[in-house]
């Protein structure tokens, strides 16, 4: 019944769990040609759908799919000259092509940041299979400041529940724990 609910093409059919072993791939844009390559030489880790109004979200999905990988890991292939931070004000530099629109890897620069020395990937824009499977779906409330209704909340909850990637109105409780962590010392 409530999957008509479309969450994310990554997960409306189900959520794929991670390959054993796997080590990474290669992200791509939406251009047609001189696509923007992105190497991560790392799996992913607290991958997760998002709901709020920052993240990339494909055409007609109500979340984002974002995971994080080790900025170090994280190497622009081909077609660097294409991409430009979205908004140079934000905590997350999200790097985007400024042709397709589509977001590379975000990078937070400020050292003092619980989760510097991580990027922000959308293991979607990957052919490889094996990337870890979302695990939680962060900021559900905040869809509805990109329009959907209140009253249809229930419904895109239940769907979530039912692909068990339960809903916060924030990040999940071990992200949660460990900002408050971090800003305690
Ligand atoms: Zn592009
Ligand atoms: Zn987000």
């Amino acid at each position: 019944m409530s999957d008509s609910v479309k969450i994310h093409p990554a997960v409306d059919g189900g959520v794929k769990a991670g390959a054993d072993g796997f080590n990474g791939g290669e992200l791509s844009c939406n251009c047609a040609t001189d696509k923007v390559v992105v190497r991560v030489a790392a799996q992913s880790a607290h991958n997760h759908v998002c709901g709020c109004t920052k993240c990339w979200k494909p055409a007609g999905a109500l979340f984002s799919q974002v995971a994080v990988v080790p900025r170090d890991k994280v190497t622009v292939t081909a077609n660097a000259h294409k991409l430009k931070v979205v908004d140079e004000s934000a905590t997350i530099q999200r790097h985007a092509c400024t042709e397709c629109g589509t977001h590379m890897y975000g990078r937070i620069e400020n050292t003092g940041h619980p989760f510097y020395g991580l990027d922000f990937i959308h293991t979607e824009l990957s052919d490889s299979d094996g990337w870890s499977g979302a695990e939680f779906a962060a900021f559900v409330s905040s869809i509805i400041e990109s329009g959907t209704k209140p009253e249809d909340m229930s419904g895109v909850r239940a769907r979530l529940k039912e692909l068990n990637l339960e809903p916060y109105d924030c990040l999940s409780p071990p992200l949660m724990d460990a900002i408050a962590a971090h800003m305690a010392k």
